[in-house]
């Protein structure tokens, strides 16, 4: 049952205005419009609880971890239904995304348990050393204060409201705000039910967890200078991070923003591998390029290939995999809109030839296919931007020279990736330092769509794939954001954290 309230530490409070949520399909829903005051309650409820939640057992944590995860699955269908309505995802991506969220939270609670995030550190005091004695030096990371959380509209629940940032912010002892996306309100609310009923069973503080909802801009602002918010997970479109990100800078004191953003995820395939098998990686980029009508923050936007008969082939493969794949719906009416406005942006820069001419009425798209050389794309900065959506791009590199001019000139992505057989060994030992620099993962002879949740993943990568090239979103080492190393000098054993006990 949706009541289209915010919930602020454990209160389900309403506002003086509303907005209507704007489903794909089915019946659209009233929810009161976050403001600054409803922000100011759940920030201060936040602050408040970290006094104890801050100083909780991983035990206790990996507690409320699991609690979720369980509340979450008891309305496993009542998510699917908003969900699917909210985003028109189909019902199987929902169920995984559902699955994927829960996995997250369970992860996380076994890794808080076993404690090595902690990263504890000791150096034993040496009081004859000459010509200084060294102090007894012990460090830990310690929770870092409240969090704010902005989900993104592709990922209504493994990237929102009880997705990644919140449960790394959990997991770190850090008390979350979540402001609620307007693509999706309603799977928000009931995503919201669930950590509330969480919490309560649990007894813990209620001001560990409110959600505001948005429909109006300045609920996310004010979130971000917030005083007593200590630091923002994000993920969205590089205008609305850059927009908030610079917001957090500009701050009396200012705060960490970790913000996820676009990535054209480049794919660079070598000679070898696409002699052998080039109708194969067109069939299956099709496939990545086109999975959730395109609307992965990681899908391949941009296949590089070097000039031959074979990458003539490629081409056409690609063109042939692509133009029976039918219209999808897109989440939004706006990312609609921008995809159309990426297609003509692509479309209008000379010398870009159109392989795949498609359509995309008010929120219905197919797959584009574009082609351009390697001069053209050097020359147009245009074409390395993201356009979120179906829309591929191939660049025929004159030559290998030109096609490590284009890999050197790319912005910082999520991911790169190679295509490469054994005999293209040498080109792609020559590809990799630079591939490195560019990205947060470099995957071989795959497709960057699906990210993993693991210990090795990293989804982040130099700006403006992320605002904060040390850190990752996805993955264990996602709790390490919202902590902070302290150093305890001589500190009397009883009056150490319990977790350096
Ligand atoms: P979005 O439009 O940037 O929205 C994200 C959140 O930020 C929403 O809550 C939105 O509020 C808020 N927001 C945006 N601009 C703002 C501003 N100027 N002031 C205050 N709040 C603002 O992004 P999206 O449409 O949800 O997601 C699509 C984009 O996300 C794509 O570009 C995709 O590549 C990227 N993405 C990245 C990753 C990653 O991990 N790197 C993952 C998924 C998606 P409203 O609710 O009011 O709109």
């Amino acid at each position: 049952m949706l009541t289209g309230k915010h919930l602020i530490a454990g209160n389900w409070v309403a506002g003086d205005t509303t907005f209507k949520s704007e489903p794909a399909h089915g019946e659209a829903h009233d929810f009161s419009v976050g403001t600054p005051a409803h922000v100011d309650a759940a920030a201060k409820a936040a602050e408040e609880a970290f006094w104890s939640f801050g100083y909780s057992s991983r035990a206790e944590r990996a507690a409320l971890l699991n609690a979720i995860a369980d509340e979450i699955e008891a309305r496993g269908e009542e998510i699917t239904a908003i969900g699917t309505s909210e985003s028109g995802l189909p019902e199987a991506r929902l169920q995984g995304e559902r699955g994927r969220t829960t996995g997250q939270l369970r992860l996380f609670a076994s890794h808080i348990e076993k404690g090595d995030y902690l990263d504890r550190r000791h150096d034993e005091a040496l009081p004859d050393r000459a010509p200084l004695p060294r102090p007894d030096l012990r460090m830990i990371q310690r929770p870092i204060g409240p969090v704010a959380v902005f989900g993104a509209s592709n990922f209504p629940l493994a990237f929102s409201t009880a997705g990644g940032d919140t449960a790394a912010a959990l997991a770190a002892g850090c008390p979350v705000v979540v402001k609620g996306h307007s693509a999706h309100p309603g799977t928000g609310e009931i995503v919201a039910q669930a950590v509330d009923a969480a919490i309560k069973k649990l007894g813990m503080h209620p001001g560990i967890f409110s959600l505001i909802q948005g429909g109006k801009r300045d609920v996310g602002q004010s979130l971000v200078q917030h005083p007593l918010i200590k630091a923002v997970g994000f993920t969205g479109s590089l205008a609305g991070g850059r927009a908030l990100f610079d917001l957090c800078a500009q701050r009396p004191e200012p705060i960490p923003f970790f913000g996820e953003l676009g990535s054209v995820n480049p794919m660079f395939l070598l000679p070898e591998a696409v002699k052998a098998r080039g109708g194969e990686i067109a069939k299956g980029w099709a496939g990545s390029l086109t999975m959730g009508a395109g609307q992965f923050c990681t899908n391949p936007g941009i296949a590089v290939i070097i000039d031959s008969a074979e990458a003539d082939a490629f081409v056409e493969a690609a063109t042939e995999a692509l133009a029976p794949i039918g219209a999808q719906t897109m989440l939004t009416d706006g990312i609609a809109e921008a995809y159309r406005a990426g297609r003509d942006r692509v479309a209008g820069v000379t010398g870009v030839r159109e392989l795949l001419t498609s359509t995309c009425d008010m929120r219905n798209a197919t797959p584009y296919l574009f082609a351009t050389t390697g001069k053209e794309w050097l020359d147009n900065e245009v074409l390395g931007e993201e356009v979120f959506g179906p829309l591929g791009l191939v660049v025929r590199a004159a030559d290998f020279d030109e096609m490590q001019k284009i890999a050197k000139s790319l912005a910082g992505q999520l991911t790169c990736t190679l295509h490469l057989d054994k005999g293209d060994s040498e080109l792609g030992r020559a590809l990799m330092p630079v591939l490195e620099r560019k990205a947060g993962r470099v995957l071989a002879n795959g497709f960057p769509t699906g990210v993993e949740v693991a210990d090795s993943m990293v989804h982040g990568g130099p700006y403006p794939a992320s605002t904060n090239f040390g850190a990752t979103s996805v993955g264990t080492l996602s709790i390490r954001r919202f902590l902070r190393p302290v150093c305890y000098q001589n500190m009397p054993a009883e009056l150490l954290p319990d977790d350096l006990g």
